[in-house]
């Protein structure tokens, strides 16, 4: 296999830079760019060392560097690698890692060191997914249950349900390919009882799914209400900035307003929409508007926002009637002043959760945070369980999970053994695939393919 270089942090002036190289070829290529102080060669160093000197483009110096030595296979990637840590800046980094270049290693794919680490059994798959979730975690929690990923707690998750499985299609086969040995048959029961463990494992990761992917990747978020209710207010009260225009003229909220601001432990992408007004001649207002639909139908999540100090009006019930189709929370907002909203009539017409504040006077904010949190499903979320975290891993889990039914309906129907092992056959073949095991490459390319050059 090459050798592969990449500059493995921001592409920015920074206090340091770092270029990376691994490969056979790692430590000759080190030595013919970089020189010792000491005059030590890097290729006469044991791994965990590190060497100060500089690094030379040719005849030229470039830059003081330190060098570490990491030796296969205890490196990241499993190969030699060495590290030049340089000062950072764009243009000395892109000079360093040219000489490495044209001292014989090859540019770095995305995410091609940890595909190497992957290959050399450093990782599985869905531990080197996790590096790319804790490289881009926006928060505690998210940090803390992808960190938990990488250390392999989804992937001890499904070595045990795999193994309960093998085990029991072990004894099937057994006992179906040698009747006549003592082998005891395994009863229904006990069966079931495995397979109906497993299948719990696997429902309580993919019901898992959505709330860790709204903490790792956010919540797409509309915002939604008829003009002047106070959407752009209650975004500026999310995000604690100035940056929705506020005004209290109908429709001044002409385009799509975007802000991501932390909630509770989730990260919401949110969008204040202009108000999904179906009758305007104004030709701008009329993009704002199916632009908002547009969002709306996108969204995850929906805040639908009325005003306390109106009764519902016609648009306030159609827009109400689209929001029972989403995962929504109704938001009374100016709960500050004079009521004139009918409380009695809006709880016909809803089933969804409702919250009353003021945004202008952050009132009772933290209920609706909750509240949010609630229809999100993160209110209970615990970082240290395991945690499919891709639409991969879940296709992965939930087509085990489909064999694993498959099976124990089989069984209540009393199918031959036989059929039960294939279906159980599956099922490990599909939790195989999602630890990497039996990944086609495809697959593991497109794994790497969403990855960072360096990384
Ligand atoms: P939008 O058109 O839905 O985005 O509404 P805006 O956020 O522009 O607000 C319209 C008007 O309502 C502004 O004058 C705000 O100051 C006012 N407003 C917003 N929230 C509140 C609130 O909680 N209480 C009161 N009394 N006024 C509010």
């Amino acid at each position: 296999m090459s050798t592969i270089a990449a500059i493995a942090t921001p592409q920015a002036a920074a206090g340091l830079g770092t270029v990376r190289i691994s490969g056979e070829n790692a430590l000759t290529i080190g030595d013919s760019v970089f020189s010792a102080l000491s005059g030590k060669k890097l290729s006469s160093l044991s791994g965990y060392s590190a060497l100060y000197g500089k690094v030379y483009d040719g005849e030229t110096p470039i830059d003081d560097a330190v060098a570490l030595v990491f030796r296969a296979p205890k490196s990241y990637t499993g190969e030699d690698v060495v590290e030049l840590s340089c000062h950072g800046g764009l243009y000395i980094m892109q000079r360093v890692l040219r000489a490495v270049l044209e001292a014989g290693a090859s540019p770095a794919e995305p995410g091609e060191f940890t595909k190497r680490a992957f290959l050399n059994g450093k990782m599985d798959l869905n531990e080197a997914e996790a590096v790319m979730s804790l490289i881009s975690a926006s928060g505690e929690e998210a940090r803390a249950a992808t960190l938990n990923a990488l250390d392999g707690a989804l992937s001890r998750e499904i070595f045990s349900c795999r193994e309960k499985l093998a085990i029991t299609a072990a004894f099937m086969a057994a006992w179906v390919d040698y009747p006549d040995d003592e082998i005891d048959e395994l009863s229904d029961e006990q069966m079931t009882g495995t397979l109906t463990q497993v299948k719990a494992s696997l429902d309580k990761l993919l019901s898992g799914f959505d709330a860790g992917k709204a903490i790792l990747d956010g919540v797409d978020t509309a915002i939604v209400g008829r003009p002047n209710v106070g959407k752009s207010t209650l975004l500026n009260a999310l995000s604690g900035t100035d940056r929705a225009i506020v005004t209290s003229v109908a429709g001044t909220t002409r385009d799509v307003l975007e802000e991501t601001v932390r909630v509770g432990n989730i990260t919401l992408r949110l969008a204040d929409t202009a108000g999904i007004r179906t009758n305007t001649d104004d030709e701008i207002e009329k993009i704002g508007v199916s632009r908002a639909r547009e969002r709306f139908d996108r969204a995850s999540l929906v805040l639908m926002v009325l005003d306390a100090q109106h009764p519902l009006s016609q648009d306030d019930k159609e827009l109400l009637s689209l929001c029972e189709e989403k995962n929504c929370v109704v938001v009374i907002n100016k709960t500050d002043g004079e009521r004139l909203l009918d409380q009695e009539e809006l709880s016909t017409l809803t089933k969804k959760t409702i919250v009353e504040i003021s945004a202008k006077e952050n009132l009772n904010m933290q209920s609706l945070v909750s509240a949010i949190e609630a229809v999100v499903g993160t209110a209970g979320f615990d970082p240290a369980a395991p945690l499919i975290t891709t639409e991969r891993q879940r296709v992965c889990v939930k087509k085990a999970a489909d064999n694993i039914e498959e099976a124990l309906q089989g069984i209540a129907m009393g199918i031959t053994p036989d059929a039960v092992n294939v279906c159980i056959d599956c099922a490990i073949e599909n939790l195989s695939v999602l630890t990497g095991e039996k990944a086609t490459e495809t697959v593991v390319d497109e794994v790497f393919r969403n990855f960072c050059v360096g990384k």
